[in-house]
């Protein structure tokens, strides 16, 4: 049971901020939990156990939170490094991602390459499209159609580490064919990348 700024208790799923007080839903915060050598670790799963504190998944919130918010959540003082948490919680984003596209390429959901990408936008079954940041040539193209079908782009690793999850040499794109699979990679690669953007 969390309680709000106006000292309200609200029940789960809702959680406040440490870092701007907000509270906002369990799905919305990014979950820190602290290890037994007293370090914060992200959790993006929400599933570490022990007691956690949660954070909105942008950087300002994460460095709001270490002027104060932690220590007084885990009732330590509590000296942490906000760019190397976003770094840690950004990776785990990333993870997640790449576990997503392992697991709907199991499950035959995903459409993988150039050709096998237009086949799909032309069958109107892509729910979103992953392009490799180094996908070049083709990649304008590509992300021109899938904006015309009304298809979001999340621009995601490289040619390389995509065909390494896919078991191939490289892969320059990727049509995500099942629409809960395209709002999960959607989501975690803004997050992912919001983490660690330049100031
Ligand atoms: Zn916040």
């Amino acid at each position: 049971m969390m309680t709000d700024a106006n000292g309200e208790e609200r029940e789960d799923p809702a959680r406040t901020c440490v870092g701007c007080r907000k509270v906002d839903t369990k799905d919305a915060l990014l979950r820190f939990v602290m290890s037994p050598d007293h370090a914060l670790v992200p959790d993006i799963a929400h599933k570490l156990s022990g007691r956690g504190v949660s954070v909105h998944p942008t950087r300002a919130c994460l460095k709001a939170a270490t002027a104060g918010g932690f220590s007084r959540s885990f009732k330590r003082a509590m000296s942490v490094n906000w760019q190397e948490l976003a770094t840690l919680a950004s990776s785990q984003y990333t993870r997640r991602v790449e576990g997503l596209i392992v697991s709907a390429h199991r499950a035959h959901l995903l459409a993988i390459g150039t050709d096998a990408v237009r086949e799909a936008m032309r069958e109107q079954k892509t729910e979103l499209l992953i392009v490799a940041a180094d996908a070049a040539g083709r990649r304008e193209d590509l992300e021109n159609q899938a904006a015309a079908l009304g298809r979001h782009c999340a621009v995601f690793a490289t040619k390389t580490l995509l065909g390494a999850l896919l078991g191939r040499d490289e892969v320059g794109v990727v049509a995500v064919l099942d629409s809960g699979i395209a709002s999960a990679v959607t989501l975690a690669v803004s997050r992912a990348a919001a983490l660690v953007e330049a100031e």
